[in-house]
């Protein structure tokens, strides 16, 4: 059913003013000075703060301007987005633009409570016009290792961030007809990155049908934003909310219940062709359902997407 299926590693955006406004404090981005970096209380005290300067000369995997070895960016500003999920900006040199392909995402190197080090995939929210500084949005849970260090994070302590090859697999423009994207939770932030390309780039005639998965309609990631892509997309852009909470779902609930299965995907995703294809980026349950692990370049055998006929 489907011609091909794209594991996300990877995806840009535009007009994120609105979801930024509160962050704390407004005006510390690129006036930061080098001396008021800091480490934070569970990095090891051995480790050295490692700046743009020391890696002027590594190497890179794209256009972006983090290099394939660590690097680290201060936190320039925070804010609380929802329950669980906040926005963070990090600091990048003055007037520098991450510069970040659509649609890659960053590694982000984080430590547990032993100083035991955690490295995970992050896709900014924020675009390529933003100078000076770039924005994750990020889900915390009770253990997650490295969304906790992020929310335990002060203005001024440091992250390290590093951009590798793996995760630049497919770039806009993505030269597809139509994409189906199967998003789970905070796996938005890749299908909103390169939905900003698709939505919002002059002469861009793809069809994109979202479905996307949420615990409860509280939990959904970047909503006004996303309604408001649907409304200047003329008819190119839809989106199937599928909540999988019963006992939260609200009276007035016109989206899909349960989960993002087999069912909903012959009923909602683009026909196979070659023209077309299959973004996923989720929670790995979600990832060994619809695809296999994302480490794997072939649709794993069995999954309900190779059932439906996807291929790489
Ligand atoms: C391409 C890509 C892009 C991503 N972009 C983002 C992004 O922009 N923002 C973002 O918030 N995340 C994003 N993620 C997920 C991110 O990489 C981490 O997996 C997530 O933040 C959890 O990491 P952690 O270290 O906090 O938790 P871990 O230490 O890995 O997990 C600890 C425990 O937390 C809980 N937990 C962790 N993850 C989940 C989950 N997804 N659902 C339910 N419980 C969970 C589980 O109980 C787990 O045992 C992305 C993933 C991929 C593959």
């Amino acid at each position: 059913m489907f011609a091909s299926c794209m594991n996300l590693g990877n995806l840009r955006f535009s007009a994120l003013k609105d979801i930024a406004k509160n962050l704390v404090p407004a005006t510390a981005s690129r006036t930061l000075p080098r001396s008021m970096w800091t480490l934070p209380s569970s990095r090891p005290a051995q480790e050295a703060v490692i700046t743009f300067d020391d890696v002027k000369d590594a190497e890179r995997a794209s256009s972006c301007i983090l290099p394939t070895t660590w690097v680290d960016c201060p936190l320039v500003g925070s804010s609380q987005y929802n329950h669980d999920t906040y926005i963070f900006e990090f600091g990048l040199p003055d007037g520098k633009s991450l510069d970040l392909p659509t649609c890659a995402c960053l590694l982000v190197r984080a430590f547990d409570k032993e100083g035991k080090e955690a490295v995970r995939p992050y896709t900014p929210i924020s675009n390529n016009a933003m100078l000076g500084k770039f924005q994750l949005m990020i889900k915390v849970y009770e253990q997650g290792v490295v969304s906790q260090y992020c929310k335990n994070m002060k203005i001024g302590d440091v992250l390290s961030f590093k951009h590798i090859t793996f995760n630049c697999k497919i770039r806009y423009p993505f030269g597809k007809k139509s994409i189906t994207m199967c998003g789970g939770g905070s796996g938005i932030t890749p299908m909103y990155q390169a939905l900003q390309c698709l939505i919002d780039t002059p002469g861009d005639e793809t069809d994109i049908t979202l479905l996307l998965g949420n615990k409860s309609k509280a939990d959904i990631l970047l909503k006004d934003e996303l309604d408001g892509m649907v409304a200047r997309s003329n008819g190119r852009l839809k989106i199937v909310h599928v909540l999988s909470d019963a006992n939260s779902l609200p009276n007035d609930w016109t989206g899909e219940t349960g989960f993002i299965d087999k069912a909903k995907i012959e009923k909602y995703a683009y026909p196979a062709a070659p023209d077309t294809c299959v973004f996923v980026c989720g929670v790995p349950q979600m990832y060994e359902m619809l695809c296999g692990p994302r480490t794997e370049k072939e649709v794993k055998e069995g999954s309900i997407l190779a059932q439906l006929g996807a291929s790489l």
